[in-house]
């Protein structure tokens, strides 16, 4: 076996930088060739449906079923030419990944032939037998159908020889079983709540865009190394390993020249994704060996998060031409840096005004801020509930090491921002200075654009970070679908903008000029919301005093912070603004503790199993050679030089029969604790005793394999160790 690690890292090392060439095309030709966008629309819809087509997706009008077979013909049309045979329903369950059922064109034609048929009604809709998707004890038996239906705003894509048809996914009696449907339910809520805001400043503005822009963070393993890591092949991160002597510490990797065989496989992955419409336009080395981040050019949010999900699996396809496999965990080493997936998020009018970009009017400057710090009050007010859209079994372990931001939901505004709140905080407008029209505002801050220009502030380890025209929220976790983080912050920021409109609403009811009045309620804001807004170090001890004492959340436990989906805020908050129902709620965090509870199950039996299987009998071998050894030497020796030169070794023999006692014994305890946590009924409860009872054994077991890894003949030690796995 040991042999076999030699074998697979040589070859490993060996391997040519270009075994796979990328396909020399160029990106500017294939862009979007797979995708029924508009062009291919006009192209092969007669021109009504096209006309009825472009309502449904620029206006969000429902879609008209008498359309909907003219609309199947053409794309089946279209997609024929290119070697289409199937088609499928494509959507995002709350498994957390995607799903499809791939159909084929193939039908009977009634006259004893068969002919190929694609349909308006399968196009629109269609019934899985979906019963064994999670849905939280929504579905019985009896009514355990559900539909997909047809998200039109979304084009259609081609995988291989599938068209695949975006869709949301609901149960019989209505409840969304998906990320889609809540998320574009928040995007419409948002829609409105921050245009009718926008109407305050340009009457003119119809329609407010959410825009997101995914930076995602990956590492890259030689497939045969990672086949021969069984832990990465089931768990998708390493249960243990020491680290290597050399990891981050010179930071050398950061934006360092990429090695040429993973630039053959990106490449070969922007030409696939462009040819989807995905616009990747960044890829750069990141902060840890092994790790890469790709950033395609931010998008309509619904959008993004489709874009974002097909790339993940176009990753892993293309990963495996070029003898990769991609890592999307959220931290698959310890001691380096973990992944993410930082969420650039933005709002923009129909008018092309990027609300949180500063203008040269005082109008603009007014927007800006109102849109700023109603922001800021969402984040306030539900930091509780925008962990938990982030917060998983994976994403708990790279929260507040290396880099992460801590599990504490603040924001960083870099100090032109801050001193910029603070003098709206302590301006007065005109009632106060009683001068007619010209308010405080409009003459303490001429400058925005230029302070903001040079805004170069970064803070690494703020979860919420404004920078420049955008918040990064970069708590998300890089496996995560990044809808779940999306829905919660558009409906908090809908729900915020609401009350900021009935604010300002009623002062100017009460006779206050609107801009007074607006800059009123804004003062009472930037005053409340101060907790969340925090510059400093985010790992630091005092932060944590100090957040606490904000009252900011500061659980850690994963199960118990997705209580704040349940809490009486946030069931408010998402019925007021109609994304998502009490019983929803409920059912989608049964999935999130069941889902835990899975995770750290199945991490407790492979880590049982390696150390039980793997690392005990190899030390355990070891040791019987050191052992042979001095028996060996005393049968040779006299016996004074016998005890002399045995001495280091009877140390070792000792030193790994404590740390494999040590495994033994805290593997059978984690065994029981697991037992026990299996009898619990509740879902809750169960995944509180996996985190508190069974995950918890997790690192005391491994403290004692990565010292014996340390010990052991290097010969004998049959798992890739973090040097041959993360360099490439
Ligand atoms: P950095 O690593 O410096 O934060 P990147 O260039 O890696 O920046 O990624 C920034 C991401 O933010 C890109 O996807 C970019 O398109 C996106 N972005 C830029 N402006 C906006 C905006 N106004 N709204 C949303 N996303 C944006
Ligand atoms: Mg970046």
């Amino acid at each position: 076996m040991s042999d076999l690690r030699f074998r697979v890292v040589e070859k490993a090392f060996c391997k040519s930088p270009a075994t796979v060439e990328a396909p020399e095309e160029r990106m500017d030709r294939v862009y979007a060739k797979h995708v029924f966008d508009r062009k291919k629309m006009f192209e092969y819809l007669p021109k009504a449906t096209y006309d009825a087509m472009i309502n449904v997706i620029d206006n969000g009008v429902a879609l008209d079923r008498s359309i909907a077979n003219a609309v199947a013909d053409g794309m089946k049309t279209w997609a024929s030419e290119l070697g289409v045979t199937h088609y499928t329903h494509w959507f995002q369950p709350l498994t957390g990944g995607t799903a499809e059922k791939h159909e084929s064109f193939f039908e009977y034609d009634q006259k004893g032939g068969v002919i190929e048929e694609f349909s308006g009604k399968v196009l629109v809709q269609q019934e899985p037998d979906a019963s064994s998707f999670p849905n939280g004890g929504i579905r019985n038996t009896f009514e355990a159908r559900g539909y997909t239906a047809w998200d039109a705003s979304s084009p259609v894509f081609i995988i291989d020889d599938t068209l695949c048809i975006p869709t949301i996914f609901i149960s019989y009696t209505g409840e969304s079983l998906d990320y889609k449907a809540p998320l574009l339910r928040a995007l419409r809520a948002v829609d409105k709540a921050a245009t009718e805001v926008c109407q305050y400043f340009n009457p003119g503005v119809k329609k407010v865009n959410a825009f997101l822009g995914i930076e995602q963070e990956y590492f890259l393993v030689d497939e045969d190394i990672a086949n021969a890591r069984p832990d990465l092949q089931l768990t998708g991160r390493t249960l243990m390993g020491h680290e290597a002597a050399k990891n981050q510490q010179l930071e050398d990797h950061y934006f360092g020249s990429i090695p040429r065989r993973v630039v053959e496989f990106m490449k070969d992955l922007e030409i696939e994704a462009v040819k989807l419409g995905i616009p990747l336009k960044t890829r750069h080395n990141e902060v840890a060996p092994g790790q890469f981040e790709l950033a395609p050019i931010y998008e309509e949010c619904n959008l993004a998060v489709d874009h974002n999900m097909i790339l993940m699996s176009l990753m892993q396809n293309i990963a495996a031409k070029h003898s990769f496999r991609v890592l999307l965990h959220e931290k698959p080493f310890k001691g380096v840096n973990g992944s993410g997936k930082h969420c650039n998020w933005s709002l923009g009018t129909d008018t092309g005004t990027l609300l949180y970009s500063p203008g040269k009017t005082t109008a603009d400057n007014l927007r800006f801020v109102t849109f700023v710090v109603n922001t800021l009050m969402a984040v306030y007010h539900h930091n509780g509930l925008l962990k938990a859209s982030i917060m998983s079994a994976t994403n708990e372990h790279r929260l507040g090491a290396n880099e992460a931001p801590p599990a504490i939901i603040s924001s960083f505004l870099g100090s032109q921002l801050s001193s910029m709140l603070d003098i709206v905080e302590n301006s007065v407008d005109s009632s106060e200075l009683g001068s007619g029209k010209k308010t405080a505002f409009n003459m303490d801050i001429p400058q925005i654009p230029e302070i903001l220009l040079d805004n170069t502030d970064r803070n690494r380890t703020s979860p919420f970070a404004f920078t420049g025209n955008r918040f990064e929220f970069r708590a998300v976790g890089s496996s995560a679908n990044c809808a779940c983080a999306m829905i919660v912050l558009n409906t908090a920021v809908a729900e915020q903008l609401k009350c900021f409109k009935a604010d300002v609403d009623a002062l100017v009811a009460k006779g206050e000029d609107q801009q007074d009045a607006i800059l009123k309620v804004l003062r009472g804001y930037i005053r409340e919301c101060k907790p969340i807004r925090f510059e400093g170090n985010g790992y630091s001890e005092e932060w944590k005093e100090e957040a606490a004492k904000r009252g900011l959340d500061c659980e850690t436990s994963c199960p118990l912070i997705f209580d704040n989906y349940e809490s009486p805020e946030s069931v408010a908050m998402f019925e007021a603004v109609g994304v998502l129902s009490a019983k929803e709620l409920k059912a989608r965090n049964e999935v999130k503790w069941e889902t835990y509870t899975k995770k750290i199950q199945i991490e407790a039996r492979v880590l049982g199993d390696l150390a039980m299987n793997h690392i005990i009998p190899i030390a355990t071998d070891y040791q019987s050679k050191l052992i042979d050894n001095i028996y060996k030497m005393t049968a040779i020796m006299p016996k004074e030089l016998t005890e002399e030169l045995s001495a280091e070794n009877l140390k070792i023999i000792t030193e790994i029969g404590r740390h494999t006692a040590f495994i033994s014994e805290h593997v059978e305890l984690m065994v029981e604790a697991r037992k026990a946590a299996n009898k619990i009924e509740s879902e809750r409860e169960k995944a509180i005793a996996y985190h508190d009872n069974v995950e918890s054994f997790f690192d005391k077991i491994r403290y004692h394999i990565d010292k014996l890894e340390l010990i052991v003949d290097d010969r004998m030690w049959t798992l890739p160790k973090y040097r041959e796995l993360l360099f490439i």
